[in-house]
């Protein structure tokens, strides 16, 4: 007898399954002719509690979705979700498996969920499975955007299945196994919505209230205190997401989390030059996810999520709710300005946000878009001007009077921070990251472990970026955009 699978490895509890009955399929995932865990995010496992080993089989097994493990009830969550602005009543997870949560050290629950385990009563003609490629994308961005401080879904493991999935050509089966602080989605209350079965939009409503904020259930109005605070994380997610440069490149309401975290990284990016009309994703033909639009459909996705709450907010009176909700979504472009606004202000070395300083703020970013100049080197390099006599910043512009005029009024500005300027270039420092996911290392190390099955480069990549803001020694190769020739960047979803 295999005694290795008489282990634990999880203390699985499943709040979802238990008190969600009608919002999910119990499901199970395919075989995987061949599991083998090719990455596992000891660290992470770690933080969460989990006493894991990786080499036994065992885990490969449950990681892949082949076998259950003990107190996990794996199903398959029913959402909608809004398209590219088109609805689809009924998408739910096509290729995804929740297997239960835990809870960490400090009693915080966090779901641990399947992507790629095989198909499901959701997968609409699809075939349930993820490729090397993409699982790998997620792991690395996911755990980039973690080590760069925006609240996401993290990788505790990717595992190849031993099945060749045919994409364009055929490509090594893999699953991804996802930490998130819930999956519940915008589009999982639009599909209680459009079928109008508020008893179960409440119920809804109130799981994830008692998951994500508990304190609000002494509210005046709980519904309305939980939409203000989704929207009040949105804005902080999106800021967060503005001040690195990250393009999402899917905002559809499905992949819009409830707890604020960066959830399903498709054909994201972070962009290079700044411009904010980026758009990296060759499916977002409109730019409707464009760089610079993102606040706007965050913005646009919460007034959809609000208007699946308005009968649960105050089913009597219509008119008042409509009002209410309404207010909250005005407050999101203020909420969402304020924080994009602090945290640029950080950027570029003041210690706290004064008026007059969102103009400076917005006359950089001119200078910046006029230039056509990297978006993350450009916080490096003006830190650099106040060290340094001489800059790339202004030395690399075509007209380099404008960014000049600037920084007199920058420097100008900076008298008022009361710290010597190398202080506040090590400030800085210590926000503005000098090593990203950038695009071309991405790509060159998803195709050495899709194409020669060598993950040599993307576990180099992925501990550069662990720690993004540290100058080491030998890493040139990863900081900059990419050399010129590269070409233009375009992501696919690459399912
Ligand atoms: P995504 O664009 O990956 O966030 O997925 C949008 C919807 O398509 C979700 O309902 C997914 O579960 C579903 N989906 C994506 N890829 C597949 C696949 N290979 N097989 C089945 N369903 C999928
Ligand atoms: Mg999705």
């Amino acid at each position: 007898m295999d005694l290795t699978s008489d282990r634990q490895p999880f203390a699985f509890d499943n709040s979802y399954a238990r008190e969600l009955e009608g919002f999910y399929v119990p499901w199970q995932g395919s075989k995987a002719p061949k599991a083998r865990i090719a990455l596992f995010n000891a660290p992470l496992a770690e933080e969460l509690g989990l006493t894991l080993d990786s080499s036994d089989p065992h885990l490969a097994e449950i990681f892949a979705g082949s076998d259950v493990a003990d107190g996990s009830m794996p199903l398959a969550q029913a959402y909608a979700g809004h398209q590219f602005g088109g609805f689809s009543p009924q998408l739910g997870d096509g290729r995804a498996l929740l297997l239960g949560e835990i809870l960490d050290p400090s009693g915080d629950r966090f779901d641990i969920q399947l992507k790629g385990s095989g198909p499901t009563p959701f997968s609409r003609g699809g075939d349930g499975k993820a490729v090397l490629g993409p699982v790998l994308r997620e792991y690395l961005m996911g755990e980039a955007m973690a080590a760069l401080g925006v609240p996401t879904t993290r990788a505790l493991a990717a595992v190849t299945t031993g099945e060749q999935v045919p994409r364009e050509g055929l490509k090594p089966g893999a699953v991804l196994v996802r930490v998130a602080a819930s999956h519940l989605r915008v589009g999982t209350f639009q599909f209680f919505a459009a079928q109008q079965q508020w008893d179960k939009l409440k119920v809804l409503a109130d799981y994830a209230i008692a998951r994500h904020d508990p304190a609000l259930a002494d509210a005046d109005n709980p519904y309305l205190a939980f939409l203000a605070a989704v929207a009040e994380r949105q804005a902080r997610l999106v800021a967060k997401w503005m001040q690195v440069g990250f393009i999402h490149g899917v905002m559809n309401t499905d992949n819009m989390a409830i707890s604020g975290e960066t959830i399903d990284y498709g054909p994201c990016a972070f962009m290079d030059a700044y411009d904010p009309a980026t758009v990296f994703s060759s499916i977002d033909h409109m730019g409707r996810y464009s760089y610079g639009n993102q606040p706007q459909v965050a913005r646009w996705n919460l007034a959809r999520f609000a208007e699946t709450l308005v009968p649960v907010i105050d089913p009597d009176d219509e008119e008042r709710t409509i009002n209410l909700a309404t207010d909250v979504i005005a407050d999101f472009m203020p909420l969402y300005k304020k924080a994009f606004h602090e945290a640029m202000a950080a950027k570029i070395g003041m210690s706290a946000l004064e008026e007059g300083d969102e103009a400076l703020i917005d006359g950089f970013l001119g200078c910046l878009r006029g230039e056509a100049i990297d978006f993350t080197d450009a916080f490096r390099m003006l830190a650099n001007t106040l060290t340094s006599d001489t800059s790339p910043l202004l030395t690399n512009c075509e007209d380099p009077e404008p960014l000049a005029d600037w920084l007199g009024r920058w420097r100008s500005r900076l008298k008022r921070e009361k710290r010597a300027p190398a202080q506040v270039a090590e400030a800085m420092n210590q926000i503005n990251p000098l090593y990203i996911p950038r695009n071309h290392l991405v790509d060159e190390a998803l195709m050495k472990a899709e194409d020669e099955a060598d993950l040599g480069p993307f576990k180099d990549l992925l501990s550069v970026l662990d720690d993004p803001f540290t100058r080491r020694d030998g890493l040139d190769r990863y900081q900059g955009p990419a050399p010129s020739g590269f070409g233009p960047f375009v992501t696919y979803c690459g399912t």
